[in-house]
Parts: C-alpha cells; structure tokens; sequence
C-alpha cells in the first residue's frame, strides 16, 4: 500500500526508518525545533506514530540515550515526556474532555451562524492573513503542522479572529494524522488561556518573521494584523478547576483465568507484541475499523486511510508475532464485533490495553456492558511506562519532569539491568 504521506510515517517500519534518518543529528533539535520550514527537517515528524504507538517514546527515549549524552538530547526527551504529560494529565481529569465534546455540540448546534459562517473562511485558508492561510491548507492537505505552526494558527483563531477555540481544536483533531484527545484540546486550551491560568500563546508577526521560512512570509497580505503591538488577548470565559478522579492502576500482563481469550488490538497501542503482552498466546486477535465513528467525528479521509493503514501494519505484525488468526471487522461499534468474535471463537473474553481518555475511551462502559451481558469477560492492562508516569501528572508539567527526569538518569546509568529498551 502506497505510504499516505511519506513524510509522516503511519507505519512501524516507516517510522523506525524515520528515526535512524533524524537519530544521528538528534542533539542539534534543541537548536532548530523552532524554524518552521518545508519539509520539517528539524523535527522528528514522528507524532502520528509516537501518537498510534507504532513506536514508543520509551523505545525512542531508550534508543536517543544509548547514542548521546543526555544533556545534549534533554530538550528532545523533555518534548516526548509533554506527550506523556498530557495523556496523564487528561486521564486524571476526564470531565475536561467530555466538557469539550458537549461545548462543541453546542457551539455547532446553536452558535451565531456569523461566527459559524466566518471559521468556515478561516479553516478553508480564506481568512485574509496569507501565511496562516497557507497553514491551514499545510494541515488539510498534509495532515500535519509544524507545533510552531500550531501555536501560531491556534492563537490566531483564538485572540485574533475571536472564534470559539472548541471549533479550533476540532478542525484539526479532524485534520492531524497525530489528533489526540490529549495533546489536541489541551494544547489547545493552553494557547485559549484556559490551561495555564494567567497565560494565554498569542501569534506575534516579529515571532513568525524570526522562525518562519522567508518563503512562506514573502506574501505579506494580512501581516498588520498580527503586528506585535496589535494583537491582544482575548480571555476566556473563567471556569472552575476541572475535578481530578482517582487513579485506577492496572496491572502490565493481566492474570487470565483458564480459557480461550482474544487480544483486541486498537489505535491506542499498536505494538502489544513489543509490551508485556509479548509472551501471551492468544486464541486470535481482532481490529475494529469502526468506520461510522470515524465519521460521525468527521475524520478526513487522509486521517481515516492512516488509521486503516496502521491497522493493518498492527495486524500483520501481530499474525507473526502470535501465531493465531488475526482479522478486522469495520462498520460497527467496537462492542458488537468483540461479542460477535468471541461467540463465532468461543472464546472466554478479551485481553487488551485501556484505552486513555478520547472516543475510544468513551466506548469503554458499552464495550463492557456489552461482553457481560453475553457472559465474556475484558481484562485490561497498561504498559509499566504509564502506570508509572501518568500518574504524576497531577500538577504542571516542571513537577513531572523533574520526576521522570530521575528516572531516566537513573535507568541510563544502568541499562541493562534496568531493562530500558532499544531499538
Ligand atoms: C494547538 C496544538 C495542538 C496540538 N495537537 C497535537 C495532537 O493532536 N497530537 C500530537 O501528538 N501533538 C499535538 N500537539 C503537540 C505538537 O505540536 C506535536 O506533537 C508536534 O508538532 C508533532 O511533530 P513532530 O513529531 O515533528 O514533533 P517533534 O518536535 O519532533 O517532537 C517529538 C515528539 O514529542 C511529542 N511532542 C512534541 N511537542 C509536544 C507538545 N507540545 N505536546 C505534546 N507532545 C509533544 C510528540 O509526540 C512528537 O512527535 C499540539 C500542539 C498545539 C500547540
């Protein structure tokens, strides 16, 4: 199958030959994340795989150690552990995703169709400021921007259009080969101001004149309109601190009673063979293409072709790795095919990583209900590295990162026998 962009890999093949190019020269990223230029050589271009856990940022963390010194690498470490951040972040506060969704729902349903008609201009690459035009049309066509980019677009939707950041956030959780639940609304909420309170990110045209490429801002259309001095904050509305829910841990390698069980393998860990999961002997392992989510959340078909794409990439790893029957069912829910299968299989449940807060989180109360009520059972696990990790994502992001900074030190000094991996 043809890659579906080559420059972001959505396969682990793809991705590790990606990481062999960027490895070598990976201690100049601190100096060159920054620049925003065609091609993005300064930057992994790995998100839509680190994002699907084609590869892990464990492995990738593991493998950077191995060939340079850590302080030559700490800013690379440091951005893959935001990644971390975020995911645990939104785990120990799941009402900030539902929240969203709902605001979203509403803003669609009942916004000033003015404000509706004008973020349509906006999102087509129609708003008036030509550099951010060509970004908008950058993520449509490509599924990917610069984060650079990112912060620039989202803060110009945000502070200088005024437009509600939900639909923002949704135009490229729809667009990004790598939308994430996570690293999408709450980077999102960062540039709104909602994040980090007292902050908000705000696009400066001095800012894009020192990092972005001198040919993307040769066509200056617009450019007055995020002249330093002109562009200010637009807050936003104040809302309480969004509740914090208990830790639920979950054990690496569940204990599974006697019986026959299927892996269920998903888009949130692509590489169960590579997890404690490695040794398990499963009766067969299912994907799901659940098609009509894909689309009631109005995926591009860019984005849906990647997660196809990574799918099956999974599937064939997983046939040789495991030795049993592997197959996809599509155009349903994840809960009717799982009891479909283990009917059709006999099987006495499902095996399979819980998935993180995001659609495929949500369908986790249906999915379970669901197998009970035909007497199957799920047991879910978690990798060692989020069970560890997630968790301290309590606070901001210094205090997490100072945490697993020592952690990482500590196993560097000791690779071997602390197990870090690499690739
Ligand atoms: C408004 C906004 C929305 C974003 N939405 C997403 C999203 O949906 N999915 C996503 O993966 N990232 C998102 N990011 C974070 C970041 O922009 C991308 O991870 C990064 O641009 C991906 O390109 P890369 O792989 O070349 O990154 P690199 O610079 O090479 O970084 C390596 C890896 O570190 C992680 N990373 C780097 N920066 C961040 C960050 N700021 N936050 C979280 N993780 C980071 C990613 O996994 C990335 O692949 C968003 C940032 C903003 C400001």
């Amino acid at each position: 199958m043809d890659p579906i962009h080559p420059m972001f890999p959505v396969t682990r093949r793809a991705a590790l030959q990606r990481w062999q190019e960027f490895l070598p020269g990976a201690a100049r990223y601190g100096a060159g994340r920054n620049r925003v230029e065609p091609g993005h050589p300064q930057v992994t271009r790995l998100s839509a795989a680190i994002r699907g856990r084609l590869v892990t940022t464990e492995e990738l963390i593991g493998s950077l150690l191995e060939r340079h010194r850590f302080e030559a690498v700490e800013k690379l470490v440091q951005e893959f552990l935001w990644r971390d951040y975020w995911k645990g972040w939104l785990e120990l506060r799941p009402s900030v995703w539902t929240t969203y969704r709902q605001e979203l729902a509403r803003v669609l349903h009942d916004g000033d169709p003015a404000i509706l008609r004008r973020a349509e201009t906006v999102r087509s690459g129609r708003g008036g400021i030509a550099v951010m035009d060509r970004f908008a049309r950058e993520l449509i066509e490509t599924g990917y921007l610069h984060n650079h980019a990112r912060m620039w677009w989202a803060g110009y939707w945000v502070h200088v259009e005024r437009l509600p950041w939900v639909l923002g956030a949704d135009f490229f959780y729809r667009h990004l080969l790598d939308a994430d639940p996570a690293s999408n609304t709450l980077g999102w909420r960062w540039v709104a101001g909602l994040q980090t309170l007292g902050k908000v990110y705000l696009p400066r045209r001095s800012n894009l004149e020192k990092y972005c490429a001198a040919e993307w801002m040769s066509d200056t259309t617009g450019l007055d309109r995020i002249d330093d001095a002109r562009v200010t904050a637009f807050p936003p509305a104040e809302e309480p601190p969004p509740a914090r829910v208990g830790w639920q841990s979950l054990p690496e390698l569940p204990e599974l009673p006697a019986g026959r069980w299927g892996l269920w393998l998903h888009g949130e860990d692509l590489t169960p063979e590579l997890s404690a999961l490695g040794p398990l002997r499963p009766d067969c392992v299912l994907t799901v293409l659940d098609e009509p989510l894909m689309q009631k959340l109005g995926f591009s078909a860019q984005r849906v072709d990647s997660i196809r794409e990574g799918l099956a990439d999974a599937r064939a790893r997983a046939a040789a790795h495991f030795g049993c029957p592997v197959e996809q069912r599509a155009q349903g829910g994840f809960a009717a095919h799982l009891c479909q299968v283990a009917r059709e299989r006999q099987l006495t449940g499902w095996v399979a990583m819980r998935p993180a807060v995001g659609p495929l989180g949500d369908a986790i109360p249906g999915i379970e209900a669901a197998l009970a009520a035909e007497g199957f059972r799920i047991h879910w696990c978690r990798r060692r590295w989020d069970e560890t990790g997630w968790p301290q994502a309590a606070a901001g992001f210094f205090p997490f990162w100072e945490k697993a900074r020592g952690r990482l030190l500590a196993r560097a000094k000791t690779p071997s026998e602390q197990g870090l991996l690499n690739i």
